[in-house]
């Protein structure tokens, strides 16, 4: 079923590891501009998902289309390059660059961390690194260490470095982890500003958080989709209840 109005088209994915169907003939479709949330319980499949999308993991069947065009078979940094963009737990920012750095190694033009402070900034770049730093929340920050940033700036430099790669399609795992309030209600606004022109996939456990970002949520359960659609329809689901959130 191809069609140009998803951004993103899963159809019969399934991945298995030694025989057990982790990813089981799952289909998913993601609107352009559209913030889906996926929840489920540990185990569910929801890393794999997102592991076969941005190429980390090879699927054993199925079909996963972007803009409408076959992706299943490319390399991770080809997928890349084609406008998806996943972001992992785990923070690997270069702690000891400035914020302006950090961002400016992570333009696309295949340069070295060295190559990169070795080059001299083009206007193009500049601007670029302006634009995301004020989309990130970090203007007044481009001069300072990454190190010395609040964990939670630490998500969004992360998050902007991503950006200046211009994706279509951003995957975040748990970004409001370790975060106080305060960071998660920014990050919150931050989800929101990326969607305008993105779309974005989050896993998310807090449901305080998927209530304020989530468009539309998917529940996933031992591989397969259990439920979808609008939080208040998802959480008033039996089903779901059952498994998930009664626990
Ligand atoms: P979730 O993110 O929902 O907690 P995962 O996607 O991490 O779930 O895992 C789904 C299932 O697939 C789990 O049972 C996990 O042990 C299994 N799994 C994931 N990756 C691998 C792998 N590389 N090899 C074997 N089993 C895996």
């Amino acid at each position: 079923m191809g069609n140009v109005d998803f951004a993103l088209t899963v159809e019969d994915l399934t991945v298995s590891f030694d025989g057990f169907k982790a990813i089981d003939n799952l289909a998913l479709y993601i609107d352009k501009n559209e913030l889906r949330v996926i929840i489920g319980p540990n185990g569910a499949g929801k890393t794999t998902l997102l592991d076969l999308i941005c190429g980390k993991t090879r699927a054993s069947a199925g079909s996963i289309k972007f803009k409408d065009e076959e992706i299943i078979g490319l390399p991770e940094h080809v997928r890349v390059r084609r406008g998806i963009g996943r972001k992992f737990q785990t923070p690997s920012i270069y702690e000891n660059l400035s914020v302006f750095q950090n961002l400016e190694v992570s333009y696309p033009s295949g340069r070295s961390v060295f190559g990169a402070l070795a080059f001299k900034c083009t206007e193009e770049v500049r601007s670029r690194i302006e634009a995301v730093a004020a989309e990130i929340g970090l203007p007044d920050k481009l001069e300072t260490e990454a190190g010395l940033l609040s964990h939670g700036q630490k998500q969004w430099l992360e998050i902007g470095m991503l950006l200046m790669q211009e994706p279509e399609l951003l995957m975040l795992d748990e970004p409001i982890a370790g975060m106080s309030a305060k960071e998660r209600d920014l990050t919150a606004e931050l989800l929101h500003r990326i969607c305008k022109n993105r779309s974005v996939i989050v896993i998310e456990h807090d449901m305080d958080f998927v209530k304020k970002i989530a468009h539309k949520v998917t529940v996933m359960h031992q591989g397969k989709i259990l439920a979808e659609g609008s939080m208040e329809k998802v959480q008033a689901d039996p089903k779901v209840i059952d498994v998930y959130l009664g626990h």
